[in-house]
């Protein structure tokens, strides 16, 4: 069975020292890609540092909303440099966090707004982290029709993912679908259309059952998997072919190219 990691963060202090160690437990339990996604700009490039070293791996570029004070333009110069590497395959994670709320709340629009242009720009998709801000967060992706994207780790509520999905976006879903309180997720998952979800492990954070409260690592991306075939009533041969036929589609088909872009 193949997998995809689309979202995990070997370049965080708690995986990057061994990071060989865990892509190779990840290789063995069937993940053949993982994306390395970055949140501040060190961990970006870290991130493209690592596809340099492995052609198991891929990057994204980008500032997460806690640190959306360091998005200056120096930054954003930074960013779309990093961003036009071979293996990078979507700026993020960027986007809204008012549920820990780390930065102010007019710096995180103002970061997210100018990586959504960033990924306009480039014709990349974006990854898109939000707690607690779905509205606002679903109003500023409708701002930006050309893009496309992946809702991580969603959290949202029915509707929200309803209306994300028709804004095409994709839903990104990780080890919370195997806790128990996570009852709603999971009538979520039961409904997404078979094309529009994406297996992430968020590794080192949220680590699945029965590992909960531990550091997660790419290599349980199986026991995901394994909860979303249960809730789809499909075999894992199935749903690995299935999602990753999705990862294809959203992060390893080149895109339109920029001219065809229309500007928001
Ligand atoms: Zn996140
Ligand atoms: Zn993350």
């Amino acid at each position: 069975m193949r997998w995809t990691d689309t979202h995990c963060h070997l370049n965080h202090p708690d995986l990057y020292a061994e990071w060989q160690a865990a892509l190779f437990r990840a290789q063995q339990s069937g993940v053949r890609r993982l994306v390395v996604v970055g949140y501040d700009l060190g961990s970006s490039q870290r991130a493209v540092h690592l596809t340099e070293a492995s052609d198991a791996l891929y990057a994204t570029v980008g500032i997460h909303p806690h640190d959306a004070a360091q998005c200056d333009n120096n930054a954003l110069r930074q960013l779309r440099e990093l961003a036009q590497r071979p293996r990078v395959v979507a700026i993020g994670e960027i986007g809204l966090d008012f549920y820990r709320d780390l930065s102010p709340r007019a710096a995180q629009y103002e970061a997210f707004h100018a990586q959504m242009r960033l990924a306009a720009e480039l014709a990349l998709p974006v990854v898109i982290h939000c707690r607690d801000a779905y509205d606002e967060l679903l109003q500023v992706l409708a701002e930006y029709p050309a893009v496309r994207g992946v809702l991580h780790c969603f959290s949202g509520d029915a509707e929200q993912a309803q209306r994300g999905l028709e804004l095409g976006y994709y839903l990104g879903i990780g080890g919370v679908v195997t806790f128990k309180s996570a009852e709603a997720l999971r009538s979520i998952v039961r409904s997404v259309p078979r094309n529009r979800l994406l297996l992430e492990t968020d590794a080192p954070y949220l680590a699945p059952h029965p590992y909960r409260g531990k550091r997660n690592e790419p290599a349980y991306l199986p026991l995901i998997a394994q909860q979303v075939a249960t809730l789809w009533d499909i075999s894992l041969d199935a749903l690995s072919e299935q999602t990753e036929r999705n990862a294809e589609a959203l992060l390893f088909t080149p895109h339109e190219t920029p001219e065809k872009i229309a500007r928001p």
